[in-house]
């Protein structure tokens, strides 16, 4: 008899997990159908007790291909905020909600696809560990995707950007925009706003984590 699918990525985790054995489970991840469309699990990547960890909705065409969270133009722009904010990239640990990259073809081109209900709540397993394991004492989601699936679906960034929100995820847990949508702001001036407000929502975070090291 064929062994049932797995429906749930929490039944690839084994008792004891560590961030290496965990990486290496995620590789072989079939508990939606996005492994289908992507070349290989993007799972998260940084300092094993990073005191922040920074969470996106799922990897882009170049995270992708390379198999690294946060390579692409995003993750550019965001080491270039981080370092602006005077965060460490080496304290930092970045991932994604769903692990998989999620596109549609458009031409020659694959376009990114907003994950649906289903994804996300198939890949989060990887998530809750990752965040058990490493145990941030401070979460940045970025963007709806992620806010909405770790602080509860009515979140609105919108409302909420920058404002520390209580949570059992972490002492420190905020939401901010996606680095992504910096870049489709319509104008230079536009990006250079967007880019000024998302380097403050980071500098917020920074302050946080050292008034709360020096309490
Ligand atoms: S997106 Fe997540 S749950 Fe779906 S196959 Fe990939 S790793 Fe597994």
């Amino acid at each position: 008899m064929s062994k049932p699918p797995i429906r749930n990525a929490a039944e690839l985790i084994s008792d004891r997990p560590t961030l290496s054995k965990l990486r290496e489970a995620a590789r072989g991840c079939r508990a939606c159908d996005l492994w289908k469309r992507g070349t290989q699990t993007v799972f998260g990547e940084g300092a094993r007790h990073a005191e922040l960890m920074l969470v996106g909705e799922q990897p882009g065409n170049e995270e992708d291909l390379t198999g690294h969270p946060f390579v692409g133009p995003a993750g550019k722009l965001l080491d270039r905020a981080l370092a602006e904010a005077g965060i460490d990239r080496a304290v930092v640990y970045v991932t994604n909600v769903v692990k998989h990259f999620k596109w549609e073809p458009r031409g020659k081109r694959r376009i990114h696809k907003k994950p649906n209900a289903g994804e996300i709540a198939a890949c989060r397993p990887w998530l809750d560990t990752e965040i058990a394991l490493v145990k941030p004492r401070a979460i940045v989601c970025l963007g709806a995707t992620a806010a909405q699936a770790l602080l509860g679906r009515q979140f609105k960034v919108t409302a909420h950007r920058g404002a520390l929100i209580p949570s059992p995820l972490a002492p420190l847990v905020l939401a901010t925009v996606h680095p992504s949508s910096i870049l489709r702001a319509p104008d230079d001036e536009a990006r250079h706003r967007e880019m000024k407000q998302f380097t403050n929502d980071l500098r917020a975070v920074a302050r946080a984590l050292s008034s709360k090291s020096a309490s």
